[in-house]
């Protein structure tokens, strides 16, 4: 009985098979037959390669990479790179579909795609890890362009990362090609606004929620898991817009204020400290016991499987704006949906980093920059008709939030698919 029991919560706790349960649900809503299914549910490309790259020591290591391309139906492959030791093809290939329902969602005519290197950057140098970062540049270029696929910043990858891809493309090019990669550094063609999107993105989504439910910003009460970039963002931008933030959870423990805590003031003493611990005039609570605070919005921006069967009857948040990828696990949706919670699902709540992905390839393309004002302003017009477009689709259809988005997504890719055809 018990292996049964954590047998059922390995597979609930599975991401894969969680977006699995939310495809079928949504496919099976949409009647979709079952030949679009299997297309949906393919891949369009694959690769795995292999990396010899010579260490600082001389000794010679050979790496694995891999770069999916999901859906190239309603535009080129969008979707991050990952550096881990535990990264495997399956992981990656569910990614990159993920990335084609997200990008569907908020309507960027990107498809999905993902890519993944198996190594440990904690163990290599600079130099290792741009040699790495040029081979498996080298080795996936068919796949790569600005009208094909276009990767950016995942887990342990960033500007610099993307600044050494560009530069490898470029040279096989023969001509600078910066629309290749986004998240690049500003100085290579990178885009303002772009380190905040996901957080303003939270915000937006969030504000558009408490007027749908008819609730006052200035009496809004807000907890954030995860004071990181998009977490951090959030919960400043959110201080900033009126709303009280009453506590932030990180990996060490919470604090908490039922006044709202001043957030430039609490990284601040994080800089300075090391921990979010100890800030003056806040209580320190248990990480875990923070995440039932009563509140009006939670906003879980750490990680994946927080908001799970075991526990997702404790939480006392009337919105929850996932800014993390895979907070909720699918059977604590339906928990969270019999306590009538409003759950802005993570594929449109944290759309806005790839939103504003798109805009730095726009700007790329164009030759044409633009400040930060417009890149805030498109972003915001973005995310409220998704916002719109999602919540007004489950309204239509009596289906929760998610499961609009889901919806919502796969018909936009699959009319596209039907549109175009199946090339024989
Ligand atoms: P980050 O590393 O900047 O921040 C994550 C923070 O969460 C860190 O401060 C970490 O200490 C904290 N944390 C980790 N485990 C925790 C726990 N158990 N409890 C409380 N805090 C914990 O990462 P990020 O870029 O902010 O990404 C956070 C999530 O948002 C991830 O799921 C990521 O996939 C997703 N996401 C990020 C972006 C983006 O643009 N950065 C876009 C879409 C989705």
């Amino acid at each position: 009985m018990i292996a049964a029991e954590s047998r059922s919560l390995e597979r609930e706790l599975n991401p894969w098979l969680a977006a699995e349960a939310r495809f079928d649900e949504a496919a099976a809503r949409l009647k979709l037959d079952d030949g679009m299914q299997k297309v949906l549910r393919s891949p369009t490309r694959e690769l795995t390669v292999y990396l010899p790259v010579q260490l600082d020591d001389g000794r010679l290591e050979v790496f694995t990479g891999f770069r999916v391309q999901h859906s190239i139906a309603r535009g080129p492959g969008k979707g991050g790179v990952r550096y881990a030791p535990d990264v495997t093809l399956d992981e990656v290939r569910a990614l990159a579909a993920w990335m084609t329902w997200k990008c569907a969602v908020v309507n960027i005519p990107f498809g999905g795609a993902k890519g993944g290197v198996v190594c440990d950057p904690a163990v290599l140098s600079e130099g290792e890890l741009e040699r790495l970062t040029r081979r498996y540049t080298a080795e996936i270029l068919e796949f790569l362009g600005p009208e094909s696929d276009v990767p950016a910043p995942d887990i342990n990858t960033n500007a610099q990362i993307m600044a050494w891809i560009m530069d490898t493309y470029s040279m096989h090019k023969r001509h600078t090609e910066t629309a290749v990669v986004t998240g690049k550094p500003l100085d290579l063609g990178g885009s303002l606004g772009r380190q905040e999107a996901t957080g303003r993105g939270c915000l937006i989504v969030t504000l558009e929620a408490l007027r749908k439910l008819g609730m006052d910003i200035e009496n809004t009460t807000v907890v954030v898991q995860g004071f990181g970039n998009v977490g951090g963002t959030a919960a400043r931008l959110m201080a900033r817009a009126g709303m009280r933030v009453i506590a932030v959870i990180e990996i060490d423990g919470a604090v908490y204020s039922p006044h709202g805590l001043d957030i430039d003031a609490l990284m601040k003493h994080r800089e300075e400290t090391g921990s979010i611990l100890g800030f003056p005039g806040a209580e320190n609570l248990d990480r875990d016991e923070a995440l039932f605070l009563d509140c009006h919005v939670l906003v879980p921006a750490a990680k994946e499987n927080v908001i799970t069967s075991l526990n997702a009857h404790k939480i006392r948040a009337r919105i929850i704006c996932e800014g993390a990828n895979g907070p909720t696990t699918a059977v604590a949706d339906q928990i969270l949906a019999d306590k009538r919670i409003f759950v802005i699902p993570d594929i449109l709540a944290n759309a806005g980093g790839v939103t504003v992905s798109y805009f730095e390839w726009v700007q790329n393309r164009q030759g044409f920059y633009w400040n930060e004002q417009l890149v805030n302003g498109r972003l915001e017009e973005i995310m409220v008709k998704s916002f719109r477009d999602v919540v007004g689709y489950a309204d239509r259809h009596g289906v929760d939030n998610r499961i609009a988005a889901y919806m919502l997504a796969l018909d936009r890719v699959a009319f596209a698919l039907k549109l175009r055809g199946i090339y024989a």
